[in-house]
């Protein structure tokens, strides 16, 4: 540790002037942070050559694969033809052609698509949009929003609000009023929830109640809307169990309370369908997106919206006094419109729904080893629970933790070559969520690496 390793001149660089985001500088100072040069369909390669499957896209975003020329090509196309325009009361071909795309593949009424260039900003569109909306209803106290424990929603300090990881907001408090948390659907640990039924559909009915009790505590005359993700990413991949949505949605009707359905990694792919809420049956009244929509070869995010919450906003002098500079930025509106040929030309949500069940087959033999507790997801989205008891589902503590994830796990499966997720904003899990692109071999590669590494961590503790 204290005998330095001579850095290289990038790493100098880095050192020096490059903030991380959600990481320690000190790895960056020591050397240690991976430095990322080329990417080949479900590879990644860093700046000694080496080469890793990257089994998170990236961060649930390049959905098909690194190096697309067609991607490359659509962005250098419209750069050349117009680099940036805003729509900021202009227009462009390319936002009016994904936006015109978007709702032909969203379901129901959702038919308007307000842009931004990130998830977060999508989500702080929506509230912002939800509080306007009921504003212009007559009902300005409708203003709070619910979500689940756990859940990320992004970090603006709106997004923030409705994330429901404490420790990610405690050097930001006080952060927007209004963010209430209700139990999320980790099925596994049901109970430590407060759950006492048996089947999953008891369960979907239990979770969902969660949300209608807290409007009640609350009172629905000041609750704007509930955001939920189709599969909660934080905390491992939360499936919503059988019933579980549509009881949400006849709630979110009874009391006049908008249903937020947060798409940013679930969208476009991830559980094979377009927009998530279709796997699962639901209408909500905004969808979010981000990430996958241009498989990460140009940022671009948004908010999707259904007539009636668009509807105040076509008449005379109303508006929504809000935007962003690069929001629907041309070049990225382009790429998203080769990306998505792509996602047709290719097939690639029918292979998300043929290959699933065989990803997750293979996960799940690493069910023999005693770390693994859990594996659950859906689509190309799976998280692997890891415990220290078995039979008791008894969770590592904070050290442990930090000794097992950050200081064994990460390390290690990046050194065996794959790039996945070693998380403990929950309890830990390693996740999953590689490229659209992939098959049977790639699931197999993956989970012998993970076997080996999870192997050699058992043996460790
Ligand atoms: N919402 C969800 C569900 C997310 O997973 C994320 C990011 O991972 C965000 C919002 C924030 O998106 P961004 O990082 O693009 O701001």
């Amino acid at each position: 540790e204290d005998a330095m390793t001579e850095l290289t001149d990038l790493q100098t660089k880095a050192a020096d002037h490059l903030w991380m985001h959600f990481a320690r500088q000190s790895a960056l100072e020591a050397g240690q942070t991976p430095i990322i040069v080329k990417g080949s369909g479900h590879h990644i390669f860093d700046d000694r050559g080496k080469r890793y499957i990257d089994g998170l896209a990236g961060l649930f975003v390049v959905a098909a694969g690194h190096g697309r020329e067609s991607l490359a090509e659509a962005a250098a196309r419209q750069a050349k033809e117009l680099a940036f325009f805003p729509l900021w009361s202009y227009a462009h071909p390319p936002a009016i052609e994904l936006a015109d795309r978007i709702a032909s593949y969203a379901p129901g009424s959702l038919n308007h698509v307000f842009f931004s260039s990130g998830g977060g900003e999508a989500v702080e569109s929506a509230w912002k949009l939800a509080k306007q909306f009921w504003k212009l209803q007559g009902k300005p106290m409708k203003h709070k929003v619910i979500s689940r424990a756990v859940a990320y929603h992004g970090t603006p300090q709106g997004a923030l609000a409705i994330t429901g990881i404490p420790s990610m907001k405690a050097m930001f408090e006080p952060l927007v009023p209004g963010g209430f948390r209700v139990p999320n659907t980790n099925r596994y640990r049901a109970e430590e929830s407060g759950f006492t039924g048996t089947t999953e559909e008891e369960f979907g009915i239990w979770a969902a109640d969660r949300i209608e009790e807290m409007i009640m505590f609350e009172g629905a005359d000041t609750v704007a809307a509930v955001f939920l993700e189709p599969v909660q990413n934080a905390g491992g991949c939360f499936p919503p169990p059988a019933g579980y949505f549509q009881r949400v949605r006849e709630i979110c009707d009874r009391h006049d309370v908008l249903l937020v359905s947060d798409e940013v990694i679930c969208a476009f792919g991830r559980i094979g369908h377009m927009f998530a809420c279709d796997a699962y049956g639901y209408e909500p009244d905004m969808i979010t997106f981000a990430k996958a929509v241009t498989s990460g070869y140009s940022p671009l995010g948004g908010t999707v919206v259904n007539d009636r919450v668009y509807e105040p906003f076509r008449h005379a002098d109303a508006m929504f006094g809000h935007g962003y500079t690069f929001g629907g930025h041309p070049v990225s509106a382009a790429v998203a419109n080769a990306n998505l040929d792509l996602f047709e030309d290719e097939g690639l949500l029918e292979n998300v729904r043929t290959n699933s069940p065989l990803f997750r087959s293979s996960l799940e033999t690493l069910l023999d080893l005693d770390i693994v507790g859990d594996v659950r997801g859906d689509g190309y989205f799976f998280g692997i629970e890891l415990v220290k008891d078995k039979a008791t589902k008894e969770s590592f503590d904070g050290p442990e933790s930090e000794r097992l994830l950050r200081g064994f796990l990460s390390k290690e499966l990046w050194e065996a070559g794959l790039y996945c997720r070693a998380d403990d904003r929950g309890d830990p899990v390693i996740q999953l969520a590689p490229p659209l692109t992939i098959g049977e071999p790639q699931f197999a590669e993956i989970t012998e690496i993970l076997r080996d590494v999870l192997v050699r961590a058992q043996a460790q503790l």
